[in-house]
């Protein structure tokens, strides 16, 4: 039997796979909370190890980067997180953090871009975070570039600026749980496999953007990302 649709199936999100002629398609978008010390205190939590925490986002809130960011409705605080993302491309559930690196098909610089007062509203009322985090175009992602090329992302800068000036800086060796820890953690509750994406959290210095803003995103073995918001 083939299926027919009332309406035509949405395009599947997908990101370029730097020096590939295919591209990654996106089945859903993990992001990792207060993953930088610094960070987390900034945002007033406490720093130690506690489990890693997460939340999600819409595959369809992909929005490449060099393509303008149109900046989103209903909110007056839009706000820049600059992380790695880790691009899974074999199946993991619950591996072990030793065998978790064998499921990381490769990495890009992104943004989780956030509607900081619709999130800080949620956080107030004890709500879900959706409004602030998942909306259009708040997943900025550069070309993934495997790790067979770059190899294995473990330390490193990473660096936002804003027009120009340095905002967010921080080493990816500052996280609090580092790249195999949390795709360990996260396949105990899931059934990771291709298309799953993990923004892995942002250093300290957030802060907020307006339409003229030019984002430059930039990671020690991936190189630069720019957005420009209108
Ligand atoms: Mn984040």
């Amino acid at each position: 039997m083939t299926a027919t649709y009332r309406f035509p199936p949405p395009p599947i999100p997908a990101v370029p796979v730097r020096g590939s002629s295919s591209s990654y398609a996106v089945r859903r978008i993990f992001c990792v909370g207060r993953n930088y010390a610094d960070h987390a205190r900034e945002m007033g939590g406490d720093p130690n190890r506690e489990p890693p925490f997460y939340f999600t986002k819409s595959p369809d809130s992909i929005h490449l980067a060099g393509i303008d960011l149109p900046y989103p409705p209903a909110t007056k605080n839009f706000h820049h997180e600059m992380e790695l993302v880790v691009a899974i491309g074999a199946g993991a559930h619950d591996v072990a953090s030793t065998a978790a690196l064998d499921a990381v098909f490769g990495y890009a610089v992104g943004l989780d871009m956030t509607r900081r007062d619709l999130q800080n509203d949620a956080k107030e009322k004890g709500r879900p975070w959706d409004l602030g985090k998942s909306f259009e175009h708040a997943a900025v992602i550069g070309d993934i570039v495997q790790a067979t090329i770059c190899g294995h992302l473990a330390a490193g800068a990473i660096t936002l600026s804003v027009n120009g000036a340095v905002k967010q800086t921080g080493d990816l060796a500052d996280m609090v749980w580092n790249v195999p820890e949390l795709v360990a953690h996260l396949s105990a509750f899931y059934h990771l496999g291709p298309g799953d994406l993990i923004y892995t959290g942002t250093p300290a210095g957030v802060g907020a953007v307006v339409r003229g803003d030019r984002m430059t995103g930039s990671i020690a073995g991936l190189g630069d990302i720019h957005v420009a918001v209108v």
